[in-house]
């Protein structure tokens, strides 16, 4: 059975779960520092000097200072150390495990160019086996860098070669990384229809619903790849399975104009007439977005997920973080695919957050590292309004957490721990990670599956995935030594 119900638009704070009794099997992470990313006003402090996390079952129990919570609980299992930090896990608002075997080219390219150029040839050959393989590399990556939520759209042709999302699944299950997982495809000027991506759907719905960790969402790749009856469709699909969408939204400048021409509408507002936003919806990217696109996110209470290193990288622009969140739209951290960061380094992707605000306005105080912090952590989980369940250390919500070695030297001498988290602390800093009250990384690496095996058993799938799509010629699609004339 999933444990997390897919979103809620119950705002009021978890409830405090019955008081452990000393006896209990319950386990203690300690902190010099515990930040736990609680709103202000709630009734757990924001941080904790030398504190603990007090875990029970797959909750959180209690968070306080480590000296009282450990003179009340002597038997509990202790973790973390008295040197590190620990940190609510972060929740990754945007991804893809589609391009998990295509990391490391093509970055020469803007979005479309690099969609027609590699994504479209990859989309009608992946199967399941590639998606299982390509998702293990990826949420093995996602959890070494602090990652305990993985909001993804799978994208690819749906039907040729059976169900492919449940391999995304499967694999979630066994690394230990929870799961919103979506499939996002267009049927636009497409041989495949709509059934064949509402087939895809029931596949990977059901296939969530039975694992332990997944939940599902209706994704929508862009709205443009559309046609109007298969959106009319998908909010349909959203609504009568109680599911939240995933969707692309005004990444680039070219899916603004593209729109307009057909619809008269820019894509946010489009997407607001068709009815879209009735139901729970995030949106990556939003990086084109005028004043009326702004009011209209906000109005709608729709979600943003901020990808500043794929933004970056494809050269799309910058998006308007502060204004959005002036409007008091949520707005989450992504790192986005595979194919377009490329790294799944999440604490890469959080100070990259906070540059490109800084650079933008060219003012040091544009994002702080606290703000960068709740962007990554209580942000992302309200933008998905999963927050009743996670995003923070209280009392009641989901045992999801990350400790940062204290030990390391980088990490030696922390004097404002939202700094260290975020500029000073990379991926080899994260210690320890717990999922749902169990622990996917100790000591620095996953225990649930062998990493050694993985990687082995994803080289010959990633081979014969790029064979079949045609991109053999990878050095043509570096930018390396051939030329733009190679380019595919
Ligand atoms: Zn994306």
């Amino acid at each position: 059975m999933r444990s997390v119900p897919a979103m809620t638009d119950d705002t009021t704070p978890p409830t405090p779960p019955a008081a452990a009794t000393a006896t209990d099997p319950v386990t203690l992470v300690r902190g010099r520092w515990v930040l736990t990313a609680a709103p202000d006003g709630a009734a757990t402090p924001a941080w904790v000097r030398d504190g603990a996390v007090l875990l029970r079952g797959d909750r959180v129990a209690e968070v306080g200072t480590w000296a009282e919570l450990s003179a009340r609980y002597p038997a509990a299992t202790v973790r973390g150390g008295e040197h590190d930090i620990v940190t609510p896990g972060f929740v990754n608002t945007h991804g893809h495990f589609s391009e998990g075997l295509i990391t490391g080219i093509g970055s020469q390219y803007t979005l479309w160019e690099w969609l027609h150029a590699l994504i479209d040839h990859v989309n009608p050959v992946m199967h399941d086996g590639a998606a299982h393989a390509g998702t293990t590399l990826q949420a093995i990556q996602l959890l070494r860098s602090g990652v305990t939520t993985a909001n993804d759209m799978f994208c690819s042709d749906p039907g040729a070669r059976g169900p492919v999302t449940p391999g995304v699944v499967r694999a979630l299950d066994e690394v230990g990384l929870r799961g919103v997982v979506s499939f996002g495809s267009g049927d636009a000027d497409r041989d495949f229809g709509f059934d064949a991506i509402a087939g895809e759907w029931d596949a990977l719905r059901e296939a969530a619903d039975a694992s332990r960790l997944s939940t599902f969402r209706v994704g929508i790749s862009v709205v443009g790849r559309q046609t109007p009856e298969a959106l009319e469709r998908s909010v349909a699909y959203a609504a009568d399975h109680g599911a939240g969408v995933h969707i692309h939204l005004q990444e680039v400048r070219e899916e603004v104009t593209a729109t307009f021409q057909r619809t008269g509408r820019s894509p946010v507002a489009h997407c607001a007439h068709e009815g879209l936003f009735a139901v729970p919806t995030i949106a990556a990217h939003c990086v084109w977005v005028d004043r009326r696109d702004r009011e209209l996110l906000a109005e709608h209470r729709v979600g943003v997920a901020h990808n500043p290193v794929a933004n970056m990288i494809l050269a799309s622009g910058i998006a308007p973080v502060a204004e959005l969140r002036a409007l008091g739209v949520d707005v989450g951290i992504g790192v986005d695919g595979p194919a377009s960061n490329d790294a799944q380094d999440y604490l890469q992707a959080m100070k990259a957050a906070a540059l490109l605000a800084r650079t933008r306005d060219l003012q040091a105080t544009a994002m702080t590292a606290r703000e960068a912090f709740e962007l990554a952590t209580i942000g992302g989980a309200r933008a998905l309004r999963m927050d009743a369940e996670i995003g923070s250390l209280e009392p009641g919500k989901k045992a999801d957490l990350v400790v940062l070695d204290g030990e390391s030297p980088t990490l030696a001498n922390v004097h404002d721990p939202y700094q260290a988290v975020v500029f000073v602390a990379g991926s080899r800093e994260v210690e320890e990670v717990w999922v749902d009250g169990e622990p996917s990384v100790l000591g620095g690496d996953v225990v649930r599956v062998d990493v050694a095996e993985a990687v082995a058993a994803a080289r010959p799938v990633a081979e014969r995935l790029v064979a079949e799509a045609g991109l053999g010629r990878l050095s043509a699609l570096t930018g390396g030594p051939l030329d733009a004339a190679e380019r595919v």
